[in-house]
């Protein structure tokens, strides 16, 4: 063989390791990427969200001090332009219905059905947009449950069911939800189930109840069940993939939170509450956690 078809063939099997070395990175970066995207259903979404174009960019919720001299302290009692709300209130196993609880209930659409007033606007935007995506007619089961009737319900199922005390329908702020022969779990076979499961977010509500977070929350998934948590909580919920329980921890006390032009804040309940001057339209509901979540919007 001559050498110079020796030099030819060297260089051949020089390009081919080069090549292999390429795909073989490209290849393993790949799997990284895709391990990485799998693992952190969050990062998946901000992928998504670049990807898509989506308007909601998911905002990393770090806690801030702000500059004492921006801060003013305000009595909570006295405030009559801040709306008071009880969307935001804890309830699960180990946090029961704070005594004296009254829920703030009022009917909706003269249908008989009463809710949690905070409710009303949101379950009429999701209810009208499920019928305009899917041509469903979404109805509800069950809202508001007494003391009493949940004391009934867990005696008749003392597996699943919440103590008495317990229950989110206590406070008219979770409605539980089913089209035309898709109930419980079949809600997810429905067109309008997977749209809710989906979307409900955009609403103010949240799965409240999510699959494999049965360790957090102590209830399996329940896909009808949905909770009103208001808006952008129930955003910030579903972007992060975290439970109510999760949300409620990750809000440290008196740290101030950015979401959008949202700022939100979580300080113990029963003492001054101090904020940056110039918040607009603040909602407050207590936690059932000794704290009050204070949530208003910045303009800059
Ligand atoms: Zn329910």
């Amino acid at each position: 063989m001559s050498n110079k078809s020796k030099k030819n063939r060297n260089q051949k099997s020089n390009k081919t390791n080069v090549i292999k070395i390429i795909l073989g990175s490209l290849c393993s970066i790949l799997l990284i990427m895709t391990i990485l995207l799998v693992s952190k259903p969050e990062l998946l979404y901000r992928v998504q969200g670049v990807l898509l174009g989506r308007k909601d960019q998911y905002v990393s919720l770090k806690g801030k001090n702000y500059s004492k001299t921006n801060l003013q302290s305000f009595d909570l009692n006295s405030q009559t332009e801040w709306r008071s709300e009880q969307s935001l209130i804890l309830l699960n196993k180990t946090h029961a219905l704070p005594e004296g609880f009254e829920p703030q209930m009022a009917e909706y659409k003269d249908s008989g059905v009463q809710m949690n007033v905070a409710m009303l606007d949101a379950y009429a935007q999701l209810s009208a947009a499920v019928t305009e995506n899917t041509g469903d007619k979404m109805y509800v089961s069950s809202v508001y449950r007494s003391v009493e009737e949940q004391a009934e319900i867990q005696a008749n199922d003392p597996e699943i069911a919440l103590p008495p005390g317990h229950s989110e329908h206590h406070t008219g702020l979770a409605v539980d939800v089913y089209v035309f022969e898709h109930a419980g779990m079949n809600f997810l076979e429905s067109e309008a189930g997977q749209y809710v499961n989906k979307n409900c977010y955009d609403f103010g509500f949240i799965i409240r109840y999510p699959e494999d977070k049965e360790e957090i929350t102590g209830i399996t998934f329940e896909p009808w069940h949905l909770r009103y948590v208001g808006l952008p909580h129930s955003k910030i919920i579903q972007q992060k993939f975290i439970t109510f329980e999760e949300y409620i921890d990750l809000l440290k006390p008196n740290k101030f939170y950015r979401y959008n032009n949202y700022l939100i804040t979580r300080q113990p309940l029963n003492s001054q509450i101090v904020l940056p001057a110039g918040l607009q339209n603040i909602i407050y509901s207590p936690d059932n956690t000794g704290h009050v979540i204070v949530t208003g919007q910045v303009n800059d």
